[in-house]
């Protein structure tokens, strides 16, 4: 089944996005999927993403998890694949398959490169928008289980509500997470901070 999402909740998700893109379609799929196996959005639902491109924002726009509210977690793995949960019970991660691409990634890599260094002609150009569309209306177009390899997730045991601390900086005296605090020469340190001493040695 194509795209399920109505023509009014895409164009929220278009506005918030600030365009249309391949990549908002891969999120706005991943969303999809995510309500389809676990049901309506709620503050119990998780997303991990690994990856930060265009698609997140469709994530957060559609499944309610967001980055501010803290069930929206960035892994930095360079994935296109997304997993989805809810606290206390499981989930599933789901991959782009590689295939979807139909075979445009070499195509699509010479232009880039073509456009990066500057001799990109006109016609690279159109081109480039051609594919680029092509793939935007393919990923909204094809079937859910197509588009993704899907893995279940095991339950997830709840974690304990923490209140973190925060500390003082002992170099430049900003408040700082506990958690994201660094011990150098005795004293502690904000990450920034402890990236110059550490970066002199
Ligand atoms: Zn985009
Ligand atoms: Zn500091």
């Amino acid at each position: 089944m194509p795209c399920s999402f109505s023509p009014e909740r895409l164009a929220e998700v278009v506005a918030f996005h600030g365009h249309e893109c391949p990549g908002l379609s891969i999120g706005i799929r991943a969303a999809e999927l995510a309500l389809r196996e676990l049901g309506e959005p709620g503050p119990d639902m998780v997303a991990v993403s690994e990856t930060d491109m265009c698609g997140v924002d469709a994530i957060q726009v559609l499944t309610g998890c967001t980055y501010g509210k803290g069930n929206f977690i960035h892994r930095d793995l360079g994935k296109m694949a997304f997993s989805f949960f809810r606290r206390g019970g499981s989930g599933f991660r789901a991959i782009l398959r590689p295939e979807v691409r139909g075979g445009m990634d070499e195509e699509m890599g010479a232009l880039m490169r073509r456009q990066a260094d500057g001799t990109a002609t006109p016609e690279d150009l159109t081109r480039v928008g051609e594919l680029r569309e092509a793939l935007r209306r393919r990923f909204l177009d094809i079937e859910l289980d197509e588009m993704f390899e899907i893995t279940p997730l095991p339950g997830q045991e709840p974690r304990p509500a923490r209140v973190l601390r925060s500390l003082a900086c002992e170099a430049c005296g900003e408040m700082t997470m506990e958690s994201r605090t660094r011990r150098f020469d005795g004293k502690t340190l904000c990450i920034p901070c402890f990236q110059a001493v550490e970066q002199k040695i």
